[in-house]
């Protein structure tokens, strides 16, 4: 395929959704793997709902995702790419359609109109304009406007024609115009409506491929028509398949976080997010799970995209999510570390190598599934031990007792770690002092239970907690000492 351009055009009316990233992600791979340019284009002519704070939202957004095009708005001196910088030209296409009659001036009223549809429902007749205006005379039409009377203005449509396009997810799809009714198309003729906009960018920004989501399936007759009417080309179309809740139900806010700046809050990677977006709606044969971003463009075709919905699983998002940690941490520990700082929360440490070898622990792997929980799986090791019944340290369940603890185990567990001489911190030191703990259960003839889960409650206080020699490592010789000796005055 030579010159693909396809386009990415929010409309900003809300924070960047999830949903607009997913749809620009997948006109970003089908761009670069076509070698063609993405236009990224401001849809603001809904004065009423667009904010200026959303389409900085937006533009951020999509620009710190890395997907946000070759050109448009978010270009700087870049211009023409909100619409609301366009109104000219939509006017000067209103006024073609106008002379060439097919498109007129409507003249009803609220009421009438609000009639119409009332005796349409009574009738169970779908709702379709009646066809008013659509045989006054230019002239009449011409004098009513400029004497001020309000006129929204309606596409003249064929009356029985089939209107069928071959799209390119969903296959051939046909709609009879009997279907459809004179639709308006302007508020006025310096008041453009979507259908007519989003025509007139398409073509004037030379867009061939036309890729967003089956909410806007109903739309593509419409603006079939208009793109006919115009006299230009029509693009093709390619429909993604809506992204759902798990209870199937369309992506919603209270069922789901729907803004990006709160995946990117919550500690979620940009990378991992884009990856698991990629995934949401289509997939390679192998149906490899992890990608770079340049497999994804090389492996990126439409008709590997899926026509049934797509369930947002948060659960595949955390295991993404991840296996991008798990990476990170192993690639460039700096990196990440400076990536997760701001997420580590109640830390009162500036031990800063201390808390990279921490993460790179081997014990820890796979523990963050968000940068939110780094702080939650560091807390306990810098926290002042928690109070704790004696019971949680005699657990019945290994026949523990207080004297066997009191008299056995602890004073053991001290003399051990007494022996050793270790920097805090330091791994290395994890097998030293598991080695001298575990030597323990032999030497007093008991269970592995019996000894090793005492101490690991001595150490850490909680009943789930890393694992005994990760815990030593990390409190340090010293504490590890006075924790062993709250849990002897426990067994008093
Ligand atoms: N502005 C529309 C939206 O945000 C995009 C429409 C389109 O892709 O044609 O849903």
């Amino acid at each position: 395929m030579t010159n693909v351009r396809v386009r990415i055009p929010p409309s900003p009316t809300g924070l960047l959704h999830i949903g607009t990233v997913r749809t620009a992600l997948y006109n970003f791979l089908f761009a670069k793997h076509e070698g063609g340019t993405m236009v990224f284009r401001m849809e603001d002519t809904d004065k009423e709902r667009s904010k200026k704070e959303y389409e900085e939202d937006i533009i951020n957004g999509l620009v710190k995702l890395g997907i946000a095009g070759d050109e448009g708005v978010h270009i700087p001196g870049s211009k023409g790419f909100r619409q609301s910088e366009r109104i000219e030209v939509y006017t000067k296409n209103l006024q073609k359609l106008l002379d060439e009659n097919k498109a007129y001036y409507c003249f009803c009223t609220k009421e009438r109109l609000d009639n119409m549809r009332e005796k349409q429902r009574e009738a169970k007749l779908p709702p379709r304009y009646d066809g008013c205006c659509k045989n006054l005379s230019t002239d009449e039409a011409k004098k009513r406007v400029e004497a001020g009377e309000k006129a929204v203005i309606r596409l003249r449509i064929p009356e029985n024609e089939d209107i069928s396009f071959k799209d390119l997810v969903r296959g051939e799809t046909c709609i009879n115009c009997k279907e459809l009714d004179d639709f308006v198309i302007a508020r006025a003729i310096d008041n453009p409506l979507y259908h007519l906009t989003v025509v007139v960018d398409d073509h004037d920004m030379g867009i061939t491929h036309v890729i967003r989501g089956e909410d806007h399936i109903s739309n593509t007759p419409k603006q079939i028509l208009i793109f006919r009417a115009l006299g230009y080309e029509v693009p093709h179309f390619a429909h993604l398949p809506l992204i759902l809740n798990e209870d199937k139900s369309k992506l919603s806010k209270r069922k789901n976080k729907v803004s990006v700046d709160d995946y990117l809050a919550e500690g979620y990677l940009p990378e991992a997010l884009l990856n698991f977006l990629a995934l949401l709606g289509w997939n390679t044969p192998d149906e490899q799970e992890i990608f770079s971003m340049d497999e994804l463009i090389e492996k990126f075709t439409l008709d590997r995209v899926h026509k049934g919905g797509a369930i947002f699983d948060i659960k595949k998002l955390d295991w993404v999510n991840g296996e991008y940690i798990k990476r990170a941490i192993a690639e460039n520990i700096d990196e990440f570390f400076e990536t997760v700082k701001p997420f580590i929360k109640n830390i009162p440490t500036d031990d800063e190598s201390l808390i990279k070898n921490i993460l790179k622990d081997p014990d820890f792997e796979g523990r963050f599934s968000k940068l939110s929980e780094v702080s939650e799986v560091l807390e306990p090791l810098f926290s002042p031990i928690p109070d704790y019944p004696t019971s949680l340290l005699a657990l019945d369940k290994f026949q523990i007792t207080p004297a066997m603890l009191k008299d056995k185990v602890l004073p053991k567990a001290k003399e051990v770690l007494s022996g050793i001489d270790w920097e805090r911190g330091e791994s290395s030191k994890s097998k030293v002092i598991s080695d001298g703990l575990v030597a323990i259960v032999g030497e007093l003839g008991l269970k592995n239970g019996q000894v090793l889960w005492p101490i690991r409650v001595a150490l850490s206080g909680l009943e789930k907690s890393p694992n005994f020699a990760t815990l030593a490592v990390y409190l340090g010789k010293e504490e590890c000492l006075k924790r062993l000796d709250i849990a002897l005055e426990k067994c008093k």
